[in-house]
């Protein structure tokens, strides 16, 4: 009863267990995949302040060259090293903030004069209006970011004041230049991730399509393009989901497959508990049956052996009919007793065979002799026949007592029977030894059964025959020991024919 709950609990526990673990494993890689959309981040973020500060550097170098003092000379001394220090800038420019047009008093270009004049004119026009020129600290360095007419403009300025006139420094950088050069230098190192650029509408500027799948991260450039966006996809990413998936299938497997194995096992133990214990209730009964078929003729000998010393048998032939009683009881209780001792010797494995060269007759032939009385009390004829044949490898012993068990079965089951017919004949492969009664027969599901230890079958409990259920299991062991075998050829209506086949070797 206590097994039959005890199943459900395990089975419950394993589900149980197996689901704790698949969301544990799959907080796990949460976990996993949080860190790495941290890491992807901080790249990013990283990424992009680069190039602020590669900007921000320029400005600082042109700063630190300019001076307003003499208008003439602005930018003199910046050109000279421009295109090594600054090579993204293309031109500075000093507006006058002070007059109502705010008109640039003062440039120094490394770009042709027509172009330059060109972004003179778009700087008054349209870039300066754009500019927050609401009286910032002096020195403040601001960027603007444009789009004018499909192009990208990038412009650092900041204002400044010389003898009082008030002015505005506008610092003019090469988009194109940067996207070819800059950016390139600065993404490049990459492998483990792949990067681009965006405009605000989410056309490419810099880089190749991220395609989807793996984590893709965004972040604008902060200070100086900050129109524009990077992006960044982790290629570990890409992997963790797929290493992710192809874990999570493998678990769900290796879960199904120990489950099916817990459950397997315990349905195994299951049976092999509920095997043992119809064996052991078998043992009860064979100890009960054993213990019952010792006393029976036990208690005749007892008996019989209390008149005669009683003196109460007073004829000649009464005492002699005892004298036979005590001793054929005692020959069944030695029968029976060698018996149990010898499926003792099977059971512990020390059963010995001692084959030697001989006739099968004989053994087989002392054997009937052995039933013969009881047979005859019980009005049986007990037919032998024999035939004369090379001697085989057998033990005499063992197939005397294999005979018996056969013979004593067909006289027990078959009481009503008119005949036991024992036929021992010589074959090709060997010899058989077949008894045939006139009884009942044997059921067609009890034939396998009935050859296993402590088995009985029907026609044992139906007519409450005495017996231990030890017999057959002996014959079997023997036949097999001797490389042969037995087998219950044909049934009722006939009866029963038990054949012992034992090969020539
Ligand atoms: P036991 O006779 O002590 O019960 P056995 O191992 O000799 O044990 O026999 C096992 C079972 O086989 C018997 O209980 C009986 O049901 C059945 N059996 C054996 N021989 C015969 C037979 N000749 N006729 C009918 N049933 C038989």
């Amino acid at each position: 009863m206590l097994t039959f709950l005890l199943l459900p609990a395990i089975v419950v526990s394993v589900l149980v267990l197996s689901g704790v673990m698949f969301r544990s494993s799959f907080q796990l890689e949460k976990l996993r995949e949080q860190s790495v959309v941290e890491a992807t981040l901080s790249l990013a973020n990283e990424r992009a302040d680069r190039l602020d500060k590669r900007i921000i550097e320029q400005d600082n170098a042109v700063r630190s060259v300019l001076d307003l003092t003499e208008r003439a000379e602005f930018g003199r001394q910046w050109l000279e090293t421009a295109a090594l220090s600054t090579p993204t800038v293309r031109a500075v420019l000093l507006v006058d903030l002070g007059s109502p047009l705010h008109n640039v008093v003062a440039l120094a270009s490394r770009a042709p004069e027509l172009e330059t004049e060109r972004f003179r004119r778009l700087l008054v026009h349209r870039l300066l209006p754009e500019m927050k020129l609401d009286k910032p600290p002096l020195d403040e360095l601001r960027h603007l970011h444009k789009v004018e007419r499909e192009k990208a403009y990038l412009l650092s300025h900041w204002e400044q004041s010389v003898a009082e006139r008030h002015y505005l420094v506008v610092v003019w950088h090469d988009v194109p230049r940067i996207v070819h050069d800059v950016f390139p230098t600065l993404y490049s190192d990459m492998q483990q991730s792949r990067v681009n650029v965006v405009d605000a509408d989410g056309k490419i500027v810099f880089g190749p399509p991220l395609g989807r799948g793996g984590l893709t991260l965004g972040r604008q450039f902060e200070t100086t393009l900050y129109k524009w966006t990077l992006n960044v996809t982790m290629n570990s990413a890409e992997e963790l989901a797929a290493a992710v998936a192809r874990r999570r299938v493998l678990e769900m497997v290796l879960v199904g497959l120990s489950s099916i194995v817990v459950i397997a096992g315990l349905f195994v133990i299951l049976i092999a508990a509920e095997r043992e214990r119809r064996l052991s209730n078998l043992k009860s009964e064979f100890v009960a049956n054993v213990s019952h078929e010792l006393k029976t003729p036990l208690a005749l000998v007892r008996m019989f052996g209390e008149l005669l010393q009683t003196g109460r048998a007073d004829t000649e032939e009464k005492r002699k009919q005892y004298l036979s009683i005590i001793v054929n009881e005692s020959d069944r209780l030695n029968a029976l007793i060698e018996n149990v001792l010898d499926f003792a010797k099977v059971e512990r494995g020390q059963a010995a065979y001692e084959f030697s060269p001989a006739r099968l007759a004989e053994p087989v032939a002392r054997a009937v002799e052995a039933c013969r009385v009881r047979a005859e009390r019980d009005g049986v004829s007990l037919e032998l026949t024999s035939e004369d044949g090379p001697e085989l490898m057998i033990d005499e012993r063992a197939i005397e007592i294999a005979v018996i068990n056969l013979v004593d079965n067909a006289l027990k089951y078959a009481p009503d029977g008119k005949r036991v017919s024992v036929v021992m004949r010589h074959v090709p492969s060997g010899a058989e030894v077949l008894v045939a009664d006139q009884g009942p027969g044997i059921p067609p599901e009890d034939r396998k059964r009935i050859f296993e230890r402590f088995v009985r079958g029907k026609s044992a409990s139906g007519k409450q025959v005495r017996g231990s259920g030890i017999g057959l299991s002996l014959v079997k062991h023997i036949a097999e020991a001797h490389g042969g075998s037995v087998r219950i050829e044909h049934t009722s209506p006939q009866g029963s024919l038990f054949t012992l086949r034992l090969p020539r070797r």
